[in-house]
């Protein structure tokens, strides 16, 4: 069982902001920005090659109320998904951060190893 499915059943305290039958949103327990949330999806998959695209859609509106509630619609906020051993995923349960509540660095193309010159 990974320890978001812990968070949901409730074995885990978290710091909830939103929650629906598809989705949880709490806080993460080491903030990268002001508001850094995840929300994830209540069935457990490891990986967004193995997640339907119906709960895709659930995960994509729980990001909508959060930011609502969060006030971070006029501001602007980044959604990020790390995805497998290249990306530095480390909890095997589907998650996307939420990031806001300042100006965010911009993203730079660290490693253009595979990407057409
Ligand atoms: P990843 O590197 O897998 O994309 O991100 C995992 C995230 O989960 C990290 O930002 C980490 O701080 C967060 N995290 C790991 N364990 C817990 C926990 O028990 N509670 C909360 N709230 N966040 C966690």
């Amino acid at each position: 069982m990974s320890i978001f499915t812990k968070i949901i059943n409730h074995e885990i305290p978290a710091n909830r902001v939103y929650e629906d039958d598809y989705t949880l949103a709490f806080h993460d327990v080491d903030p990268q920005a002001p508001i850094h949330i995840l929300v994830i999806p209540k069935k457990e998959v490891a990986h967004l090659q193995d997640l339907d695209g119906e709960t895709m859609t659930h995960l994509l509106f729980a990001v909508q109320q959060v930011a609502k509630k969060l006030k971070l619609d006029e501001r602007g906020y980044r959604v990020v998904i790390n995805n497998g051993a290249d990306a530095g995923q480390e909890v095997p349960h589907v998650h996307l951060h939420l990031l806001g509540g300042t100006k965010l660095g911009h993203i730079h193309h660290q490693d253009r190893t595979h990407t057409a010159s």
